[in-house]
């Protein structure tokens, strides 16, 4: 590729101006966030009346941000908590109504990404079962709720680890 430097330049020139215009001049959605993330993407997070999102707000400081983020992180994991003391509260609740039921496998203080998928394949067993007449459906309804308990605080987990990393990284 020795060919034509000035052509190239050009080039990229054009393509420049085509897929990027002058920073700012970008066409803005008013209610999105007139920043970029750090892709390169535009920040798809809703804007304040700044214009900006919270993290992208040049008027707020980086102090303020830090510690904006520790508050939402630690009330997550507060929250994280309070779930995880309840679901081990209904499971032993289950598991004192319906013994020899088979409980959905217990959640890790480690969170278990295959969760969701061991946690569908416990409800299509429990619907067959039920379905055999083999459990009571008062104690599948139980079951059922413990394992939708289980996988709000996986989402929990993935949000704290998903807030973790975003910290981690930097803005
Ligand atoms: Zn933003």
């Amino acid at each position: 590729m020795s060919s034509q430097e000035s052509d190239h330049s050009e080039l990229a020139k054009l393509r420049r101006a085509s897929v990027a215009p002058a920073a700012g001049a970008l066409p803005v959605d008013p209610s999105r966030c007139r920043s970029a993330a750090k892709s390169g993407a535009p920040c798809r997070a809703g804007a304040t009346a700044s214009g900006y999102c919270f993290r992208h707000d040049p008027a707020i400081s980086a102090e303020t941000k830090r510690a904006a983020s520790a508050r939402g992180q630690k009330s997550l994991q507060q929250r994280l908590e309070r779930e995880k003391a309840a679901l081990a509260q209904q499971r032993a609740q289950v598991a004192a109504a319906a013994p020899g039921a088979l409980l959905p496998p217990a959640l890790g203080d480690v969170p278990d990404w295959s969760t969701p998928t061991k946690g569908r394949l416990f409800l299509q067993e429990l619907a067959v079962k039920v379905a055999a007449g083999r459990i009571a459906p008062s104690t599948a309804k139980a079951l059922k709720d413990l394992v939708d308990s289980s996988m709000k605080i996986v989402d929990l987990e993935l949000d704290a680890e998903l807030m973790r990393r975003l910290q981690g990284g930097g803005a």
